[in-house]
């Protein structure tokens, strides 16, 4: 289980609090009913963007969170999905959004260890579902923790562009305790590139045998 750093610290404080321990119980519940993976994951991020919706709408963020459609600064960091989240991504890839091939092989060989990714140059850390203008073209299907990483102050903190991840993160507890739950959840997870290229890879072995 490769569960995402922040929401990984964010149970660390939080699991002795009953109130966030029934958002933990509540996800794994919720994900227990549904047999379909892309329909957890869209349920997942519904629900993240249901907690994130109270702190994204305070005017202190409004005013001052870079976090708006076209920069793309934290799009060059490691972004762990779980297997649900990589089946949806690779549903849009089927359904026509264009990636690199040599962007996703190159990145899928790092691996899920943050130390091996961040020995890319920062060109080759973009993320694969970013276009040419630093859109996201899955933004509406964006794995979950890129649901959670606004901050607060200059987009600069959060570019990577020397290797490290130094990002003031915006606190969204709940959303982070339903990322924590989703990953228990799952049957596996891993680096947003890994998990792309393996289950595209398991499609094609599929397709190859019959
Ligand atoms: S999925 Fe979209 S929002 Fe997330 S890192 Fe990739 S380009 Fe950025």
């Amino acid at each position: 289980m490769k569960v995402p750093a922040v929401a990984n610290r964010s149970f660390e404080e939080l699991n002795k609090k009953p109130e966030f321990m029934v958002i933990v119980q509540f996800i794994i519940d919720k994900l227990s009913k549904i047999p379909f993976p892309i329909k957890r994951a869209k349920i997942i991020h519904q629900t993240i963007e249901e907690f994130n919706q109270e702190v994204f709408a305070h005017p202190l963020v409004k005013q001052f969170s870079p976090c708006k459609s076209g920069c793309s600064a934290c799009c060059h960091t490691q972004v762990s999905v779980t297997r649900d989240e990589a089946e949806l991504l690779v549903q849009r890839i089927a359904d026509g959004v264009e990636i690199n091939i040599d962007q996703l092989i190159l990145q899928a060989k790092a691996g899920d260890t943050a130390s091996e990714f961040y020995k890319l140059d920062y060109e080759s850390r973009g993320c694969i579902f970013l276009d040419e203008k630093g859109l996201c073209k899955v933004y509406e299907d964006r794995p979950s923790v890129c649901r959670t990483n606004a901050v607060l102050g200059e987009a600069d903190q959060c570019k990577t562009s020397d290797g490290h991840q130094q990002v003031r993160l915006v606190k969204t507890p709940q959303s982070d305790m339903a990322i924590y739950a989703s990953f228990l959840f799952a049957e596996e997870s891993g680096s947003l590139p890994t998990m792309v290229f393996k289950v595209l890879d398991e499609i094609n072995n599929e397709v190859k045998e019959s």
